[in-house]
């Protein structure tokens, strides 16, 4: 009994398996298909495609709620004449996590994007 990869999910199954533990995959009738196999890792590159676009919109949300009120700080310490600090809100910490978060998921969404397109 040797292990292979799912060719819907890639979980490791059993060879002598007829259907893939993870996802239900029918790995007797599936394997001799490409069409079929095409067609999942497309579904499944688009699924994740989209989780990773909504963590970015999740992202850039997170930075706003830090930076709107920051910049409303600014202004009014301006307005009053108080020399405002870049570190005195709390607000540039959210941007600061909001900007990693967002880069992370955007070299994510990059290497993903490569390796569908060498055909993974
Ligand atoms: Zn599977």
């Amino acid at each position: 009994m040797a292990l292979i990869k799912c060719p819907s999910c890639d979980a490791r199954v059993s060879s002598v398996a007829s259907q893939c533990p993870e996802c239900g995959f029918d790995l007797a009738a599936g394997m001799a298909d490409e069409e079929t196999l095409r067609t999942l890792r497309n579904r499944r590159y688009r699924d994740r495609m989209y989780v990773l676009k909504m963590l970015s919109f999740a992202a850039m949300a997170i930075a706003m709620i830090g930076a709107i009120p920051m910049l409303f700080h600014y202004i009014n310490a301006i307005e009053a004449g108080i020399p405002a600090q870049l570190m005195d809100h709390w607000g540039v910490y959210l941007v600061g996590i909001g900007f990693v978060f967002y880069l992370i998921v955007r070299v994510r969404m990059l290497s993903m994007k490569s390796a569908h397109r060498r055909g993974q």
